[in-house]
């Protein structure tokens, strides 16, 4: 059976599962656009910048790239769950991400003094306004489309194109904004006096990111639902608290309040995508773990069938071949110049009940796998050996196999299934006669002996004079299809060991001495004070 650990277990994990050719693609199209901008900085890779010109791009890197992410990860979420709400929120995280670069570029004094693509004075904080604002606004968008979405899922609308929509409205946006902010400085609202100092106009703008901030916590709180509706109302809490270093607490721009601001932006940033990442990763794992014990399940099923059809055929085997001998004895004394009809019917009564065992073979091998309570009674043991040895005394006179028993008188009960414990039994012989079939240089004899062992115990032994056992065998001989016989299953000793264990026993061999092999078992004693006559079974065995 396969374990978690096995290699087939594997493939579902990233670490192991081969990439897809659009995957590789992937990885080829981040190379190149990794060196397209190695191209675009080695021009400027030679200025010195002071400490402003290093920390703001690199702020804006991180933002961009942790919110980046998140749109791809929200993208791929509305992929599955389909809700505009999701898409809202995609395309939200894509429209502040996208804004993050005008807004380091066109900043003054960082990448040129008066910024680049040829900014104004507003230009930058044109920007900011967007971002400050437009966050909280697609949070409240998504809380107010989850408050209307209480239908059905949008299962039936192509993903792509809608995804695609998404990304359509964030470029339209972001590129809307910044276009707008590289207009005729004089036309633009006028936010900042000089490059340091905001006008009261800005105001404005932190008391509408503030107010949206408020609104949208207070919609997610009301309908506060799943772990992205949480972390969303940090991510406010986190944007509202940037707002305030920044517009309402700092020194302006540069200040350390301002530089302390940015870091409560980077962390509004990431926590959604740390969230996604953490519960994609543990959902993920979960899922794994779950399709491997499936697979183990049906493994499990599969192998269970497998021993279930094997034992079938292995133990039908032994009533047919039976069957046959007998019904080759019927023909022969029907053969006679004057038949012996009473031989013939006593191999034909024979060969009946033999059809019947199998039947009952049958039904307790299907209830063992169905693991069904087997049928017990109060038996004596002395009686299933001589049952057994009844029904395969053909065999063993054709084989010219000798046959000494020492069954010990008033032996104690025990409790268990006539069938299968005859079953055992007829395994053993037959093994034991297999054997002995070959040998030709002594006699051929077949002990079978049952003792009371100590006070709980009954033990049977069963001992052949046959080829014995290779010593490098004896370890396997009880494992389901080990066999070294040209027609063996090799299901015959796997079946007695599990009966016999069922029943609180324990089978194991031993060389004989000089030759041969001796299989013994032992069963629990049942030493109700109702004991059973020596001999004589308690339940007749069939
Ligand atoms: P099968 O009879 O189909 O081979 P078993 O599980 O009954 O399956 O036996 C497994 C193997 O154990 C046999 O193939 C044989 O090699 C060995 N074996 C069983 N009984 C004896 C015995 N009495 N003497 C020697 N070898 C034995």
């Amino acid at each position: 059976m396969r374990t978690s650990d096995d290699p087939g277990d594997q493939r579902f994990l990233l670490a192991t599962l081969p990439p897809r050719a659009g995957q590789t693609r992937l990885a080829i199209g981040t190379v190149a656009g990794l060196l397209v901008a190695l191209a675009v900085a080695a021009p400027f890779a030679r200025l010195t910048l002071d400490g402003t010109a290093v920390l703001l791009p690199a702020y804006a890197t991180a933002v961009l790239l942790t919110e980046l992410m998140t749109a791809v990860l929200l993208f791929a979420l509305y992929a599955t769950q389909r809700t505009p709400a999701l898409l809202a929120l995609a395309a939200g995280y894509l429209t502040t991400a996208l804004l993050i670069v005008p807004w380091a570029l066109t900043f003054p004094g960082v990448f040129a003094p008066t910024g680049l693509l040829g900014a104004g004075l507003q230009s930058t904080a044109i920007v900011a306004a967007g971002r400050r604002i437009g966050l909280p606004l697609f949070i409240l968008a998504y809380a107010l489309l989850k408050v209307m979405e209480a239908g059905p899922r949008e299962a039936h609308r192509p993903v792509l194109p809608a995804i695609a929509g998404g990304m359509a409205l964030a470029v339209v946006l972001a590129g809307g904004l910044t276009a707008f902010a590289l207009a005729d400085d004089a036309l633009l609202p006028r936010l900042m006096i000089d490059t340091m100092r905001e006008t009261p106009l800005w105001r404005v703008v932190p008391v509408s990111a503030l107010a949206l901030c408020a609104a949208a916590l207070a919609v997610l709180w009301r309908q506060r639902r799943s772990v992205l509706d949480l972390w969303l109302m940090v991510v406010l809490g986190a944007w509202a608290i940037e707002t305030c270093l920044l517009s309402f607490i700092s020194a302006g721009r540069f200040s350390a309040g301002w530089w302390s601001g940015r870091v409560f932006g980077l962390a509004a940033s990431s926590i959604v995508l740390l969230v996604l990442l953490a519960e994609m990763t543990t959902l993920y794992g979960r899922l794994v773990r779950s399709v491997a014990a499936e697979r183990r399940v049906r493994d499990a099923r599969l192998a269970s069938l497998e021993a279930l059809s094997a034992s079938i055929a292995h133990e039908v085997n032994q009533p047919l071949a039976s069957m046959v001998t007998n019904a080759g004895a019927g023909l022969r004394w029907l053969d006679r110049p004057s038949p012996n009809l009473v031989e013939v019917r006593a191999a034909l009564k024979r060969i009946s009940d033999d059809g019947h065992r199998a039947a009952r073979v049958i039904a307790c091998i299907r209830d063992s796998f169905r693991k069904a309570p087997p049928q017990r009674s109060r038996l004596d043991i002395n009686g299933v050996i001589r049952s057994a040895l009844d029904r395969t005394e053909g065999e063993r006179r054709l084989n010219r196999i000798a046959v000494r028993t020492d069954l010990q008188q008033r032996l104690p009960a025990v409790n268990g299934s006539a069938v299968q414990l005859e079953q055992v039994l007829l395994n053993l012989i037959a093994n034991a006669d297999d054997a002995m079939a070959a040998v030709t240089d002594r006699p051929r004899v077949l002990s079978i002996r049952s003792r009371r062992r100590g006070l709980t115990d009954v033990i049977v032994s069963v001992e052949d004079t046959g080829t014995g056992l290779q010593p490098a065998q004896e370890e396997r001989l009880f494992e389901p299809f080990f066999t070294t016989k040209e027609h063996g299953i090799g299901m015959g000793l796997t079946i007695c060991q599990s009966i016999v264990e069922a029943h609180g026993g324990r089978l194991w061999v031993a060389a004989n001495q000089p030759h041969g092999a001796v299989f013994r078992f032992t069963l629990p004693a049942d030493d109700e004070p109702e004991r059973p006559e020596a001999g004589a079974a308690l339940e007749r065995t069939p």
